[in-house]
């Protein structure tokens, strides 16, 4: 069975904030994991030129995904400016034909800024497409398959409307949260810019304030919420929930034993 999981997203950063609990517990499970962003993060700055900042966000998710045994990787597109075309979906199934991934993640298809929904539709379009013979000049593994698909919340986990969105999956992550709080932790130089532009000194406690909300929903200090993709070819069995839907750490729901 193939046991590769790809977070596709557009900035360094977001798989820490919205599934790399998941990816800890995947890769627990034995799975490759690969986390790939749309840009380097070149203007999550207010003081470096944008070549300095790629270089040292680069090197932040790289050291983040290590800490997991992870892989990362980069499209080289410009924040602000990704976009769904020809040439950046070109790049994007290349990706995932060299990963050749069973699962993905991908931002929600709604979400605060326009890189995001981007990088949502590159991702929602390359897992369906990359597994196609003639799709990409890389050799094609013969493992491919259009994988499960979630989208990760939002920010905030509210829509551009300001509306809740309403997960189809919600994970337990009681356990992951010190291995997370790690990874968000490796990009130093966000809670620094955060701090100056958006004066919020709250990098990580806003990551651990949203898993509590979503771990209120299944009884647990901590979770991650996904909606999952369930359109035609897609695999529609919730994989997520099979794997860990066996909650770790959970408090016992009052009358009700939890063993
Ligand atoms: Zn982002």
């Amino acid at each position: 069975m193939n046991q590769t999981a790809l977070a596709f997203l557009a900035h360094p950063d977001d798989a820490e904030f919205l599934c790399a609990g998941t990816l800890i517990r995947l890769r627990e499970e034995g799975w490759s994991v690969h986390i790939a962003t749309c840009t380097p993060g070149d203007c999550g700055t207010m003081t470096e030129d944008r070549w300095r900042i790629s270089a040292i966000r680069t090197a932040e998710a790289a050291k983040a995904a290590s800490l997991i045994g992870a892989t990362y990787h980069c499209l080289d597109e410009r924040d602000i400016y990704v976009v769904y075309d020809q040439p950046t979906l070109r790049k994007a199934v290349d990706l995932f034909r060299r990963i050749a991934p069973a699962l993905v993640f991908a931002h929600a298809p709604k979400d605060y800024m326009m890189d995001h929904e981007m990088a949502s539709l590159l991702a929602r379009a390359a897992s369906f497409a990359y597994g196609a013979p003639n799709a990409s000049p890389f050799p094609r593994d013969p493992g491919s398959v259009i994988p499960h698909l979630y989208y990760c919340d939002p920010i905030e986990g509210i829509d551009p409307h300001g509306n809740e969105v309403e997960p189809t999956t919600v994970i337990d992550m009681t356990a992951q949260m010190n291995k997370k709080t790690a990874m968000l932790a490796c990009h130093a130089s966000q809670r620094e810019w955060l701090r100056a532009y958006h004066g919020m000194d709250e990098y990580i406690e806003s990551m651990k304030r949203h898993m509590a909300q979503r771990g209120k929903r299944i009884g647990t200090d901590a979770a991650e919420a996904f909606v999952q993709h369930r359109g035609h070819a897609y695999p529609r069995n919730d994989l997520l929930t099979e794997l860990f839907g066996r909650a770790t750490g959970q408090r016992p729901a009052s009358g009700s034993a939890n063993s």
